[in-house]
């Protein structure tokens, strides 16, 4: 089970797989690096400030379990961060032309 966001929603699902669209609205899903587990525990307050953080934008970046994984790809060429955001951006520029 992953955790999801629907930004049209404005809601959080828990879903079976890592899915990209929303089973309600069809809309674009973020999927969380929160794990299941950890969701489930979250107390009725906690589970509020998430859906808050995931409202604005760049809090959802960093919430999303995409920006996880560049972090792990930077640690796994040890590199930071930066430079592999540089490098993704230089692929997509190169792509582009
Ligand atoms: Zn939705």
């Amino acid at each position: 089970m992953y955790i999801h966001y629907c930004r049209h929603c404005q809601r959080i699902h828990i879903l079976n797989g890592h899915k990209t669209y929303c089973p309600r609205c069809k809309g674009h899903l973020t999927e969380l690096r929160i794990s299941y587990i950890k969701y489930v525990n979250l107390d009725r307050q906690e589970r509020q400030t998430l859906r808050e953080h995931c409202k604005n934008p760049g809090e959802l970046l960093l919430l999303s379990a995409a920006y996880s994984r560049t972090q792990e790809y930077a640690r796994w060429l040890s590199l930071p961060v930066s430079n592999v955001e540089n490098y993704h951006t230089g692929h997509y520029a190169a792509y582009s032309q």
